[in-house]
């Protein structure tokens, strides 16, 4: 076993704390153990029942929380039966403890005592939960829009979160810096181990559906670890003559920053890195991914395909899915919204892996925005997931202040401006629904705000005029 530069091809021993080569390139692992049903422990209910496939040392224990052997839950969407892979209930809330158990077991293994990593939030949570269960100190770094829901798990667990303002990229530059310093670097993003720990969502499928790979799997695709993983664990199973092919592998990205999604609209072989855009499906607002040409290659190879969605879709997703009875993060429903856009590309029966719990969004917030996409829906305006419930009021604002000035305070015709009776008519509908969408009592509220006026214009004597 060893590592392998995908660039320019230089071998490096499999050391956990390499996390690229010294030409910059992106490193894989060559001569990793492969599937073997043989030796499945089947008495274990976690992803070290598949410990055998995993490229770590003999002598290296286990750092478990009981993650893997997620539910495989028969539900429908839209008429149409799927399967959702509970990932959402590993134990961090996230499907990203299976990479961080693998990684952090191999770098436990290699005397590490601190590292650090950057995330938008779940693969921080991650590393932070198996760093503490080990006795690692973690250091985070995060974007500071990351959810502080995320934010505070991960302090929950003792690592040390930094917050860096601006895009994504910034945390990314930040953990560089720790890196110059002489950090050891547990990412996810890089780390050849990684996809290893994701590639055993396959061979639970394969054991789940029993004995058979589905048709298709979608995904949320981001960096597009899970993806590779899937690809890498199908392979095995392929490789292994347990499967004739291939799933279909299907990325789904968010359109305000998708970079994937462009190239592979354009059948290019590597991605050009986008601005990075604000998306309610913060786990895959990722603008430049190191592994894109991979991810492409393996999209390709599988005959799946790569497509980008709005927000609303995805918030409207993530409100069905709850009404079932699945609690997930924007990022998961996205992958869940495009079996709409998918129907003549699925199969059969597909499989959309529910990447991260929905007790990792803010509550409230995600309420109000949800709230404030269907409104905008519903009334066809403009919505971007920055567009929240102030701004739509502010606009109506000023429609008022128009009127106001336009008529001289209602004591003449806006002549000038026929039309803008209809324009303050059109906005006092637009806040009444509004308000009416985000459960406030409009009617309470406006005579309220009436009483208000008439006491002044009596206390200024002018009441009646
Ligand atoms: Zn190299």
């Amino acid at each position: 076993m060893k590592l392998q530069c995908s660039r320019c091809a230089r071998s490096w021993p499999l050391d956990p704390t390499r996390w690229r080569c010294d030409c910059g390139g992106v490193l894989e692992i060559v001569g990793a153990p492969s599937f073997d049903p043989a030796r499945v422990d089947e008495r274990d209910y976690t992803l070290w029942r598949y410990r055998a496939a995993l490229p770590l040392p003999d002598e290296a224990t286990p750092v478990t929380l009981g993650e893997g052997w997620t539910p495989l839950v028969a539900a429908e969407w839209d008429g149409q039966p799927v399967y959702l892979k509970a990932e959402y209930l590993n134990p961090t809330g996230s499907f990203k403890d299976r990479g961080a158990a693998v990684l952090v077991t191999a770098l436990k293994a290699a005397g590490v005592r601190k590292v650090v990593e950057d995330s938008s939030g779940n693969a921080g949570t991650a590393l932070a939960a198996y760093a503490a269960r080990v006795g690692l100190s973690a250091t985070v770094y995060v974007p500071a829009h990351a959810s502080p829901v995320k934010q505070a798990q991960i302090a929950a667990y003792g690592a040390e979160v930094v917050a860096v303002p601006g895009p994504r990229s910034e945390a990314a530059r930040a953990v560089r810096r720790a890196l110059e310093e002489g950090a050891v670097y547990a990412s996810h993003v890089y780390s050849p181990l990684y996809p290893q720990g994701m590639k055993t969502v396959a061979f639970e499928l394969w054991e789940q559906l029993g004995g058979r790979a589905p048709e298709s799997v979608v995904v949320p695709l981001g960096h597009g670890g899970l993806l590779l993983g899937l690809h890498a664990g199908f392979g095995e199973l392929l490789a292994a003559g347990l499967i004739e092919r291939l799933p279909r592998l299907l990325g789904v990205q968010a359109q305000p920053c998708a970079p994937l999604a462009r190239a592979w609209e354009r059948g290019a072989a590597d991605v050009e890195p986008v601005e990075e855009g604000e998306t309610v499906a913060e786990g895959v607002r990722i603008a430049a991914p190191p592994w894109g040409r991979a991810v492409l290659a393996a999209v390709r190879e599988s005959n799946g395909a790569v497509l980008a969605l709005p927000d609303e879709e995805t918030l409207m997703a993530q409100r069905k899915l709850a009404h079932q009875g699945f609690y997930v993060e924007p990022t998961s429903a996205l992958a869940v919204a495009a079996l709409n856009h998918l129907r003549d590309r699925l199969g059969g029966t597909p499989v959309v892996v529910l990447t991260g719990s929905g007790f990792k969004s803010p509550p409230l917030m995600a309420n109000r925005q949800q709230r404030v996409a269907l409104f905008a829906h519903r009334h066809d305006l403009l919505y971007d997931p920055s567009t929240h419930a102030l701004d739509l009021v502010s606009e109506v604002g000023e429609v008022a202040k128009e009127v106001l000035l336009a008529t001289d305070y209602g004591r003449r015709a806006p002549h000038f401006r026929p039309h803008l009776a209809d324009e303050l008519g059109d906005a006092l509908y637009s806040l009444l629904a509004l308000a009416e969408a985000c459960g406030v009592d409009a009617e309470g509220a406006l005579g309220a705000a009436l009483k208000k006026y008439e006491r002044r214009l009596i206390e200024r004597g002018d009441a009646g005029s």
